[in-house]
């Protein structure tokens, strides 16, 4: 296959979802986490789960780097604007997500404040070059995928001598994540989480490749199936994971070969480690402080570092109330069970980061769920 619709195709949908039927043992129940937003987007752009036999059921993972954000970070983004007047140069999305007492990056720019949004870190650098009175701060946010971007932003600002560019560095790291909710007290001992096998993230594993999946695989003996974004790569690697628990097999297999090597990108893991290293522990929101779970700017590029620059406080803040965005981040609740789903809360008026990026899980059953019953949901009415 070469084009995307390739990947979408009806034909090779409906006789996928067949056989997925027909070899799903109806006595065992599926539970498979998707760990990354962009699954499921697909998963209810593309009504996947309408596709599955009952037992085979998505459960939804912390993979969407906006929703993961803990409050206290944006405050802080918030913070470098109003009270040390830099400029903030943020992704769009990050800008809807709801902070402290009701306010966003966007009610900040509204009331003035210096808040742009860009596409790139060359964006952000551009910003930086053209107003050299003013410090212009990149808030980086996101996975693998998108840290060594802001590695190459700081090596091209020191390589430009900019003095007035710095990235507020939030990359955070999927294994450890993984690693965290398998080893949580919900998967381990309440069972309340059911979690049968893992589809590996699709952009992430291109840079860290298949092998870092290995130890949970073997250590908590779940499958892991690295899987392509499109609906079919998504039903492939349903069929492939199911065969692995059909057969007793713990096992990385990788469905997004197109793209995903063993190895990742040895040139991107390189830039990176160069500039930045491991933290201690970093907030997640939903799963609290996982310990090596994010990274920060090395001391040799101090200057680049705008937590260092403005000596930014660490803040903790509680979501607001009412809001899951906790629960639903670590697989225990579904949007549907929150109180604010669809009343106050929506993609146009976010009340939690689920509900912003289109990666999040409330905004994916709020654009394509709300008017379907899946057919587990259709099965636990009956
Ligand atoms: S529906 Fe809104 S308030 Fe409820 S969990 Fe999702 S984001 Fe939070």
């Amino acid at each position: 296959m070469k084009y995307v619709d390739e990947f979408r195709r009806q034909d090779l949908a409906r006789k996928l979802s067949a056989d997925i039927k027909r070899e799903a043992d109806p006595e065992r129940q599926y539970n498979l986490m998707e760990f990354c937003g962009g699954h499921t987007h697909a998963i209810f752009r593309y009504g996947v789960q309408n596709l599955m036999p009952p037992n085979v059921r998505f459960v939804h993972g912390p993979g969407c780097p906006v929703c993961v954000l803990p409050i206290g970070r944006i405050d802080n983004a918030i913070q470098m604007v109003q009270q040390h007047d830099v400029i903030l140069c943020s992704y769009g999305d990050m800008l809807r997500v709801p902070a402290s007492d009701r306010k966003s990056l966007l009610k900040v720019s509204a009331e003035g404040g210096d808040v742009r949004m860009v596409y790139s870190t060359q964006d952000a650098l551009k910003i930086a070059r053209d107003n050299p009175e003013r410090q212009v701060v990149f808030f980086a946010i996101g996975f693998e995928t998108t840290t060594p971007p802001s590695a190459v932003a700081i090596k091209q600002a020191q390589a430009e001598g900019l003095k007035n560019f710095s990235v507020f560095c939030n990359h955070v790291l999927t294994p450890a994540a993984i690693t965290n909710i398998l080893e949580s007290p919900e998967v381990r001992e309440v069972g309340s989480v059911r979690i049968d096998g893992f589809f590996g993230p699709s952009h992430v594993s291109s840079i860290i490749g298949s092998q870092p999946y290995e130890f949970f695989a073997e250590e908590f003996q779940r499958p892991v199936v690295i899987a392509g974004f499109e609906p079919l790569d998504v039903m492939q690697s349903t069929l492939m994971l199911i065969r692995q628990l059909n057969e007793g097999r713990y096992e990385v297999e990788n469905e997004y070969m197109r793209v995903v090597s063993r190895e990742g990108n040895l040139k991107a893991k390189g830039l990176v480690a160069e500039v930045m290293e491991l933290r201690r522990s970093f907030e997640w929101r939903g799963l609290g402080l996982v310990p090596y779970s994010a990274l920060k700017i090395k001391k040799e590029f101090a200057e680049f570092d705008a937590e260092k620059h403005f000596e930014l406080p660490a803040i903790q803040v509680n979501d607001i109330k009412g809001c899951e965005c906790p629960s639903i981040l670590r697989g225990v609740k579904r949007p549907t069970d929150c109180k604010l789903f669809g009343t106050v809360c929506t993609t146009e008026n976010p009340m939690g980061s689920c509900m912003v990026s289109s990666e999040g899980a409330c905004a994916a059953y709020w654009s394509y769920g709300r008017f379907t019953q899946t057919n587990s949901e259709q099965e636990s009415v009956a």
